[in-house]
């Protein structure tokens, strides 16, 4: 994992500055490829404009802001919500979106490389969203563009973008996140949405548990590396002990197109379901959260429950992702 310079320290990638673009606006020009280049300054930052953000879209809906900018989004992989919240974003700030979901209908199906295809959307657009299914690869297309790469999920890696929309989300949903506890379930091994989010909770006084079968456990160089950050972390297999301290509990999917044995996914596939039945010792305080697609780890009943943040959740990506994309573009 490489090692970034705080954003706020770093130098802009964009050459050029069009009209009306604030050079010295925080982020400007900037990738965002993993969380270890934030810092709380930073998040505070994000989630102030991430709120301005909310405040408008309630009081009218779409605003100019970015209005003659153009994002590609270039997903590698499947996604509904990461994909159709970016082009919401971009719409609702009034700038148009190069859908590319179906990467087998592009130049991608003949065989083309990254770095070909991130050079050729940086003559259109004015900023990418790269989602695929390698480590890596959103730092390796940044390294070919001189326009900004929003890194939308790199295999197993990381999911920066989602990792601050969860933090935002328990920022709003508990008022504060020093002092929490965090029970992560599921798909700690592949789910990359709960690396990024671990990383980014190291930045706060939390304690983390980790519940997951011994097979999907958490990283072992990724707990050694909160480890050295002073992260209060507890690996188990059941979440009962651990369930009446938790004040954030963050499901998770068993990531089936990350294994090669798929007797290994059918093993683990049902390990967890949390029912209303599983929330009886839980806090009144708490919240359920999960980055979704649920293919059967929260049954549906959970839903009506006030702590199921889930889709409140996904309503704070909308905001997030239209306060990263007008900070990278200098309007924020
Ligand atoms: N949507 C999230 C991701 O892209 C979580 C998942 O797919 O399970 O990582």
């Amino acid at each position: 994992m490489a090692t970034f310079v705080p954003a706020t320290e770093r130098r802009t990638k964009s050459p050029h500055l069009p009209f009306g673009d604030r050079r010295d606006a925080p982020f400007y020009g900037m990738d965002i490829l993993s969380v270890l280049q934030f810092r709380r300054e930073d998040l505070d930052y994000i989630f102030g404009v991430a709120r301005e953000m909310r405040s408008m879209v309630d009081r009218i809906g779409t605003f100019d802001l970015l209005k003659g900018k153009i994002l590609a989004n270039l997903f590698y992989e499947p996604s509904t919500r990461t994909s159709s919240s970016f082009l919401a974003a971009m719409e609702r700030l009034g700038g148009s979106v190069i859908p590319i979901n179906e990467v087998t209908y592009s130049s991608v199906a003949k065989g083309e490389s990254l770095p070909d295809t991130v050079r050729t959307l940086q003559t259109y657009a004015d900023v990418i969203v790269l989602r695929h299914p390698e480590v890596g690869s959103a730092k390796l297309a940044a390294q070919y563009t001189t326009k900004p790469i929003i890194n939308a999920g790199d295999g197993t890696g990381e999911h920066p973008t989602q990792a601050l929309l969860d933090l935002f989300t328990i920022q709003e949903e508990l008022g504060r996140v020093d002092g929490l506890t965090v029970t992560m379930l599921g798909d700690l091994k592949y789910g990359r949405t709960v690396h990024s989010l671990s990383r980014l909770l190291s930045l706060f006084d939390v304690r983390i548990n980790y519940v997951s079968p011994e097979i999907l456990n958490m990283p072992p160089e990724l707990l050694a590396e909160l480890n050295r950050q002073g992260m209060a972390q507890r690996e188990l297999t059941t979440l009962s002990p651990v369930l009446p301290e938790t004040d954030v509990l963050y499901v998770t999917r068993v990531q089936k197109e990350r294994f090669d044995d798929l007797g290994q996914y059918e093993s683990v596939k049902n390990a967890y379901v949390i029912t209303p039945e599983t929330l009886e010792d839980a806090k009144e305080q708490m919240i359920i959260m999960h980055p979704f697609p649920r293919v059967g780890e929260i049954s549906m009943e959970v839903d009506d429950d006030p702590r199921a943040a889930y889709f409140r959740q996904m309503e704070s990506g909308l905001y997030v992702r239209m306060a990263l994309l007008a900070m990278v573009l200098g309007k924020a």
